[in-house]
């Protein structure tokens, strides 16, 4: 594809489009690149947000995910404040939120999640009191920031990986944490009931007044604050702040209006391609198949974005690699680091390898002899063995995973001729 003359345009300047633009210019592309983005700032990490930039081990510039000089030798045009509010295909122009129009011979769509909203009694819908927050953006990492303080009292909603974290995060900074979870168990939906009950273990043993199996029923809001939540059981909670970490929903409603996308997502393929030639999408607001577990899946983690923009940097470019990689991801709670590598929904049996007084354990998921994923405690080793070996499905020994006198190497056989799942 001749490119010199051409206009890339890339919506959202998160993980996924900054890692698009860089990519498409070092594959090839020529022509112009525009990377537009909401937010105010150059493109940062948002991992950090959660875990050491909350704990205040970071500062807003070792969030960045590259110098302003790297845009600038890679020729990319940061359009940053700038909304994009429709697509119009027919004319390949976008319509930005203050009326102007850009036009594009390439789209790519990179426009990420926003945070699930809370909804319950006592809140009228798109209500936020001041000391309510929610974590995707820096700007909302900064309002919790300005409210932790020693011994505040901090309600956290939802037991996934964002809860948790702040919840180590907020204890580590000497507040009083109570953390609800509507499930029996946290991480209920990612990881299996012993990963579970091991991270409910630790945040106890932490100080966390973690009830799970909880309900919010309402919560009191005065003077513009919540003062209190109370939960179904009829416990009532006086707080200082209240995080929800309920997790996201998909920015897909230009992509949506435009015929690109369902609600769940944008679907693309292996090079990151939407149904329409010119536009491309990638990160968290895609739906992407996956050869390897045989179904469509929007992973929301910075590898699969930075995954989904290589391969369209690399078609862009007139190089095309597809994305075929294992989905992985990681979690940092204490001195705890969970790397996760695989899925493990559909599995049959859960296997612990190690001990988890030791806090360094793996859980392997298998579904008859195929290993699915693997959650790995403080076990960079056992990951990278089985993320390697799932990219290439792999079968396991599974009676013999338990025992750590046999290397896992030699448990895990690698066949790519395993149909999908
Ligand atoms: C607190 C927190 C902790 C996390 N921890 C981890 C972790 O430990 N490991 C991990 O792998 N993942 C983690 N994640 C998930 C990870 O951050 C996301 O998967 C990743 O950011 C996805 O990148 P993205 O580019 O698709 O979306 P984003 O990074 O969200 O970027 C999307 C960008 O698009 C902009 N945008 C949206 N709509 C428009 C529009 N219409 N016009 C212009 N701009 C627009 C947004 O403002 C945003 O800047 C975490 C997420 C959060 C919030």
């Amino acid at each position: 594809m001749e490119t010199s003359h051409k206009h890339l345009v890339i919506v959202g300047a998160g993980h996924a489009g900054s890692e698009l633009a860089v990519s498409a210019r070092q594959n090839g592309w020529a022509g112009r690149i525009t990377l537009l983005g909401e937010e105010s700032v150059l493109p940062y990490q948002r991992p950090p947000l959660s875990k050491a930039w909350l704990a205040g081990q970071v500062d807003a510039d070792g969030l960045l995910l590259r110098p302003r000089s790297a845009y600038d030798a890679a020729r990319v045009e940061l359009m940053t404040g700038a909304r994009m509010q429709a697509i119009d295909r027919a004319s390949r122009r976008l319509v930005l939120a203050d009326g102007s129009a850009l036009a594009y011979d390439k789209l790519a769509l990179c426009t990420g999640g926003r945070p699930r909203p809370l909804s319950c009694a006592g809140l009228a819908p798109g209500q936020r009191p001041r000391n309510l927050h929610y974590l995707r953006s820096m700007a909302d990492a900064e309002g919790i920031r300005a409210q932790l303080r020693p011994g505040a009292r901090v309600l956290i909603i939802g037991g996934g990986y964002v809860g948790l974290e702040v919840a180590a995060s907020a204890r580590g900074l000497g507040a009083e944490v109570t953390l609800l979870e509507l499930q029996p168990r946290v991480l209920a939906r990612v990881a299996g009931p012993d990963v579970s009950a091991f991270y409910e273990r630790v945040h106890r043993a932490a100080g966390v007044d973690l009830r799970t199996g909880t309900e919010l029923a309402s919560v009191e809001v005065e003077d513009d604050r919540v003062r209190a939540v109370v939960c179904r059981d009829g416990a009532r909670l006086p707080v200082d702040l209240v995080v929800a970490g309920l997790g996201m929903l998909a920015n897909v409603e230009a992509a949506r209006a435009a015929g690109l996308a369902q609600e769940g997502g944008i679907a693309v393929d292996e090079f990151s391609r939407t149904r329409d030639p010119d536009v491309l999408a990638a990160g968290d607001c895609t739906l992407q198949f996956s050869s390897l577990y045989g179904r469509e899946l929007r992973i929301e983690s910075v590898p699969n974005a930075l995954e989904q923009a290589r391969a369209a940097g690399s078609w862009l470019g007139g190089k095309p690699r597809p994305n075929r990689a294992v989905p992985w991801f990681w979690s940092d709670q204490y001195a705890l680091k969970l790397q996760m590598a695989g899925l493990s929904q559909g599995h049959d049996r859960c296997v612990l390898r190690g001990d988890p007084a030791t806090q360094s354990f793996s859980a392997f998921y298998v579904a008859g002899e195929r290993l699915l994923a693997v959650d790995a405690i403080n076990r960079p080793a056992d990951f990278m063995l089985a993320k390697r070996a799932l990219a290439q499905a792999c079968t396991v020994d599974a009676a013999r995973l338990a025992d750590e006198s046999v290397p896992l190497k030699d448990l895990l056989q690698t066949a790519s001729a395993v149909p999908a799942i």
